[in-house]
């Protein structure tokens, strides 16, 4: 574990919240490998390692809230998860998990998004499921450029899911 994962862990323990995410938009958006000198925010590499912390000891409030981190990263810094942060889902998460699957619907939301080196780094599970997503997508898949942050949450239901979805749409008026 990183120093920032810790800290990440520790600011979450006591103030149950995650560092918050940059306000501006980075200037390399799509550049996730670009340097920040900005130690407050974590990139998708770093709510990855959290996350995966949170799996490893079984803190499922932990998960969720690194699935929430996530995906606002994501709408807020438009970026898609490297090949790097993938692989290392992959490697540290079971194939149950909705942060690797949050990892590759994102990633494959454009095909341009693959790239030969990418392939080179991939074992032949991340392969499968890129490919299936890909395969889903052409298919006519609904969740095609607008994915649902409750895809995401494992709800045990419709019912759990709608209640979800108000409390989210309360606290973004809020917001
Ligand atoms: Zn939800």
């Amino acid at each position: 574990m990183t120093r920032k994962t810790f800290d990440a862990f520790v600011d979450w323990l006591y103030l149950r919240s995650l560092p918050n995410l940059p306000k501006q938009k980075s200037p390399h958006a799509g550049d996730e490998l670009s340097h920040t000198d900005d130690e407050s925010f974590l990139n998708s590499h770093e709510i990855t390692k959290v996350h995966i912390f949170a799996d490893r000891y079984d803190i499922p409030d932990l998960r969720r809230d690194t699935i929430d981190m996530m995906f606002a990263y994501f709408k807020s810094e438009k970026k898609i998860p490297t090949a790097e942060t993938i692989t290392m889902a992959f490697g540290s998460l079971p194939d149950t998990s909705l942060l690797r699957k949050l990892l590759v619907h994102r990633y494959c939301e454009s095909i341009s998004n693959v790239t030969p080196e990418d392939e080179l780094l991939w074992t032949h599970e991340i392969l499968h499921v890129v490919l299936a997503r890909y395969r889903e997508i052409i298919q006519g898949s609904r969740y095609l450029l607008d994915l649902d942050l409750c895809d995401y949450h494992g709800h045990a239901n419709e019912k759990e899911k709608k209640k979800c979805q108000k409390k989210r749409e309360a606290q973004e008026q809020y917001d």
